[in-house]
């Protein structure tokens, strides 16, 4: 059955790393340009100089799960170009929908003025998202979403007196984006360490993470067990705490980190407890990366799933096609700041392209592919594959552990497979393999030494098995010496 309208007859056979891998001129003059003139994200531009580390690769289009360059190579793109693509690269039925919105209405003006892309994706939002929301707030990228959130629960403590809530806490090795407020509670030492100075003070509390679980014991018996930190910090801070923000189940930037859900229900209740928001920052893990539609499904309660406070959405929410973000809120919340303009509870918080008609619609049309596609069942099928192709890397010598969760997988890598040392990060192994998967035609790009798969759920076996062949020759090659 050929759910994604994806011809793969289309698709040549993998180049081998011996084929010439000169670029034409046409292809360099692109790269040289670029290199002129821009400046590029998460990179030290020195890396792409004639002698650096790393090549610029500009891409002319996309089809499928395929970027393909100036000179027709073609690339499996097994990290979604940065966890945003869900149904491939041009996928005709988005860009339809797309195409459709470009002669009605490009933006407008979101205060004081509204439009149907932008109210049919929050009720839609609202109808798909865990029960117990009521209201959508729109941002224009994952940061900015986790920058609404944080400032709301701030705001709504304030509006009922709770002068005193005013900090946050987040978990150890937690990421939540890069503006300065987003980049506060992210504790990623390569991301924040320098800009610390600037950043508020959230207190940080240890994960869940299953990679520390002791030999034997089980991820529910690890995450349960970390809840006891929580707790304490809880108890003693929670007068001045407005809101614990977590990336439900997979710590993603911090490394592809996973842990358990029951960590979630237990903290949902801690939360409940003391009086202190739940915000959960599904931008990465939300639309069906873990096996369901939002990751905060597998955590259980009697009354059906934990509902936070606060839900962040981005990055898959428009299929990878243009950036917005979403935060889904309680009537609670919302009902804090409904009052006279002159008590001045309102949330005056705005970005000109708030609610994009262009993104609303792409959204929109992203959704309606989860509603007429069988889209979780043939991930449940495809991430059954990808565990059983990945499940020999366990025995290599310098892979500490392979993990997955839905169709995010990531293999540790260390030095020391015994005491899990890892290698010097000035080594930069990952860097390898990122690499030599470029020669083969593959986009991984590892997170320092954790290689990871988040591919797009038109992937097939055949480009599953091919990502993981590549990446298991990239770690042999990386790992000798
Ligand atoms: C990517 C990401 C963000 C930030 O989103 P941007 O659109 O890159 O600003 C925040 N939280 C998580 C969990 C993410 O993965």
């Amino acid at each position: 059955m050929r759910l994604f309208e994806v011809d793969h007859s289309k698709m040549p056979a993998t180049p081998k790393p011996s084929e010439s891998r000169v670029p034409s001129p046409e292809s360099r003059s692109w790269a040289a340009r670029d290199l002129a003139v821009l400046w590029h994200p998460c990179t030290q531009m020195r890396d792409h100089a004639p002698d650096g580390a790393l090549p610029l690769t500009p891409i002319a289009r996309g089809e499928g799960a395929w970027l393909i360059d100036h000179d027709g190579r073609r690339y499996l793109d097994a990290i979604s170009s940065w966890w945003t693509n869900l149904f491939g690269h041009a996928n005709p039925r988005i860009g339809a929908a797309l195409k459709d919105q470009l002669d009605r209405l490009e933006h407008v003006i979101f205060a004081g003025f509204s439009h149907e892309p932008g109210i049919r994706l929050a009720e839609e939002l609202l109808r798909i998202a865990p029960p117990g929301f009521a209201r959508v707030f729109y941002g224009d990228n994952g940061s900015s979403a986790i920058e609404i959130a944080l400032k709301m629960s701030f705001h709504y403590w304030r509006n009922l007196g709770r002068v005193r809530k005013q900090r946050f806490i987040a978990l150890a090795g937690g990421y939540h984006g890069e503006t300065l407020g987003a980049l506060s509670v992210t504790d990623v030492p390569l991301y924040r360490a320098t800009y610390a100075p600037l950043l508020g003070q959230p207190i940080f509390v240890d994960s869940p993470d299953c990679y520390a679980r002791a030999p034997g014991e089980t991820w529910e018996t690890h995450s349960l067990r970390r809840l006891d930190a929580m707790r304490a910090t809880l108890a003693r801070h929670a007068e001045e705490v407005c809101a614990v923000i977590v990336e439900p189940l997979v710590q993603c930037a911090g490394g592809m980190r996973m842990y358990h859900p029951a960590y979630l229900t237990g903290l949902r209740q801690l939360c409940d407890e003391y009086d202190v928001h739940l915000i959960a920052d599904e931008i990465a893990v939300g639309f069906g990366r873990t096996g369901t539609l939002f990751a905060c499904e597998q955590a259980r309660t009697d009354q059906g799933c934990v509902t936070p406070d606060f839900l962040c959405l981005s990055k898959g929410l428009t299929g990878g096609f243009l950036p917005l973000s979403a935060v889904l809120t309680t009537q609670g919340v919302y009902d804090a700041f409904y009052a006279e303009y002159a008590t001045g509870k309102a949330f005056l918080h705005s970005h000109s392209y708030t609610g994009n008609p262009l993104a609303c619609r792409a959204a929109l049309e992203t959704l309606a592919i989860f509603r007429d596609e069988p889209v979780l069942e043939r991930n449940r099928v495809l991430a059954a594959h990808l565990a059983q192709k990945l499940a020999p890397l366990a025995a290599h010598a310098h892979v500490a552990e392979v993990r997955q969760t839905g169709m995010i997988a990531a293999i540790e890598l260390v030095r020391d497979k015994a005491t899990r040392a890892p290698y010097a990060a000035a080594e930069r192994r990952g860097l390898r393999i990122y690499r030599h998967a470029l020669q083969r035609g593959v986009l991984l790009r590892p997170l320092g030494d954790v290689i990871y798969f988040m591919p797009p759920y038109i992937v097939t076996t055949e480009e599953i098995d091919l990502m993981v062949e590549v990446a298991t020759e990239g770690i042999d090659l990386a790992t000798r010496a």
